[in-house]
């Protein structure tokens, strides 16, 4: 393929995940002129089925099927606590959701104020009323299935784009729990399609979707990678940008520096820059990129980059009960409750409570992770299988400066790069937000008449693989990378589009917000092209 870089450029976008991928669709449906620059391989969808069993055989860690890992993805991890990166992360065209799980919430209106509510944590400088036409577009463009059933979600005005799917056989088990006491479940929004849209088809039920969805219900960026390239948009795989250079007056970006499988090096010039490369790699970059003029990185003039690093902690409690729960026939959770989303004062963060539909192994997992064969397999799968039940929950992190992505001096990538270190740890308000998650949780198994044999909580609890915060979004240069619309402080025409904006994290799964704020970006850089 041609990895040279286009001579006359409008738009050059870092990273084709959904960031970028709908950044680069939305402009080049504007009529302007876009190249995207994508660190990793472009996947053959021919492939999906092929990774599909790679994953479900034990000899195969997770991290093999969408090949992370090796120098190219080396980091660091030197935090209180252990953050498996290369588990959190896929790099190629589609980027992380080409192994995500696809739930899409929008935010609470709580979480763009909460500071002002609570005391804790920090306000956005967008109200959710500044995103509500945003995420009714991503939505639309994810192809959304779900219902407006949540007496808890913000107001929206439209219809999700396709009805929600039905609830599974175990939330009836637990709808009955929680009707005595008195909490409301209601459907969980899925970017997988509940019936069939444009060339795609509906959900088959594989039951993989997490990390590959062979049939493509599931929703990932290529998507919108495709549709682009159809607009006429350059995207040059296995082209990691090593860093940005900026013109002598030190206030715009001139060109993204990138290396080619072949061993060169290319300077690709533009008008704007959008940097989508995820919520680790976006503050590396901008790390790397430093300067004569930019000592400390490039828009780090606040000395923010990097810092407030937040992912979402996984709660839960799991059991078994004396009677067939029907796990994993669906790879998707169907149903949820948001009541204790709202934070009341500043005693805890935000917990949003799922009901799992994969609780305990699949036969296929079993069957292939034992030692016997035949009629003993059969009955080792038979008393196993099919009694479990767990509801998981999202914890809400603080924005805490220490939680960084530094740079690594002592130990660097495949083109000699300083690796990304992870400097992750718990708070006390963390940790009684996770116990508090714990407590509902233990109620409602107790309700159903569970045998509890399982419980993650504070001691052994960990990432949801949500990189969020460390080029904060906010109105004062003096601690924010980006300002509202998203466009760096310090540098008139770099954009920055991620996770990685949200001054704090919620417990929403966060891409349709990802999204939302994309297409306001996009909007943004459009005016000034
Ligand atoms: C197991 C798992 C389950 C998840 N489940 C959910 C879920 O249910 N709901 C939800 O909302 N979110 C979920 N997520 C998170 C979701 O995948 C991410 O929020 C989302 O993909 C982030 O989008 P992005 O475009 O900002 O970054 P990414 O998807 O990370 O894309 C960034 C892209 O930039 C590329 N890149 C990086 N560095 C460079 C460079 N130097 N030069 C060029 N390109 C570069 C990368 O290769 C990558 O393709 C899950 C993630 C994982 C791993
Ligand atoms: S259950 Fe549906 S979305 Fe998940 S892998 Fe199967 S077809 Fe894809």
């Amino acid at each position: 393929m041609n990895r040279e870089p286009s001579e006359r450029v409008d738009v050059c976008v870092v990273g084709a995940g959904p960031a970028g991928s709908l950044m680069a669709d939305r402009l080049a449906e504007r009529g302007h002129d876009v190249v995207v620059l994508e660190a990793g391989p472009r996947f053959d969808s021919e492939d999906r089925e092929r990774r599909m069993e790679r994953d479900i055989r034990p000899a195969h860690g997770p991290d093999s099927v969408w090949e992370m890992g090796g120098a190219r993805d080396a980091y660091e991890s030197s935090g209180e606590r252990h953050y498996p990166l290369n588990a959190a992360r896929v790099k190629g065209v589609g980027g992380s959701t080409l192994h995500w799980q696809g739930m899409v919430m929008r935010l609470h209106e709580q979480d763009f104020r909460v500071e002002s509510e609570t005391g804790v944590g920090a306000d956005w400088p967008i109200a959710y009323d500044d995103l509500k036409p945003y995420y009714a577009d991503a939505e639309d463009a994810f192809g959304v299935a779900g219902a407006s059933d949540n007496p808890f979600a913000p107001p929206r005005e439209e219809p999700h784009p396709l009805p929600a799917f039905p609830p599974s056989y175990s939330d009836s088990l637990f709808a009955e729990a929680c009707e005595e006491l008195g909490i409301a479940m209601h459907s969980v929004p899925n970017a997988r399609l509940s019936e069939s849209r444009d060339d795609r088809s509906a959900c088959v039920g594989y039951g993989t979707c997490k990390p590959v969805c062979p049939s493509g219900a599931k929703y990932d960026a290529t998507i919108h990678v495709e549709r682009a390239e159809e607009r006429g948009v350059h995207v040059i795989d296995r082209a990691p940008v090593q860093r940005l250079e900026h013109g002598d007056a030190g206030e715009r970006v001139t060109a993204a520096v990138y290396a080619t499988p072949e061993g060169e090096e290319h300077r690709q010039a533009a008008r704007e820059f959008v940097l989508a490369a995820g919520g680790v790699e976006n503050p590396r970059l901008l790390l790397l990129s430093e300067s004569e003029q930019y000592p400390d990185g490039l828009a780090n003039s606040s000395g923010a980059v990097g810092k407030y690093f937040m992912d979402h902690l996984f709660a839960g409690v799991g059991g078994t009960l004396d009677e067939p729960t029907r796990q994993n026939h669906v790879g998707f959770n169907t149903s949820e409750t948001h009541q204790f989303y709202d934070r009341p004062d500043d005693s805890r963060g935000a917990i949003k409570l799922e009901f799992l539909n994969y609780a305990g192994p699949s036969p296929a997992e079993m069957a292939l992770s034992g030692d016997n064969w035949g009629d003993e397999m059969l009955d080792r799968i038979r008393a196993n299988y099919g009694t479990h039940v767990a509801v998981g929950a999202l914890v809400e992190q603080q924005p805490r400066k220490e939680n960084r992505i530094r740079l690594d001096p002592e130990t660097t990538d495949d083109h000699g790069n300083p690796v990304p270190d992870v400097v992750w740890s718990l708070s006390d308000y963390e940790r009684r937000t996770v116990e508090r998650a714990n407590e509902i949780q233990r109620r409602i198994l107790d309700e159903l008449g569970a045998d509890v044999t399982w419980t993650v909580g504070p001691d052994s609890t960990g990432p949801a693989f949500h990189h969020m915060g460390t080029t904060r979004m906010g109105d004062d240069p003096a601690d924010s990378v980006v300002d509202a619309q998203l466009r760096t402080h310090d540098l008139s025409n770099l954009t920055v589009a991620s996770s990685s904006v949200f001054p704090t994290g919620g417990a929403m799964n966060p891409t349709l917000t990802i999204a939302a704020l994309a297409l306001k970006a996009a909007d943004h850089v459009d005016e000034r092209l």
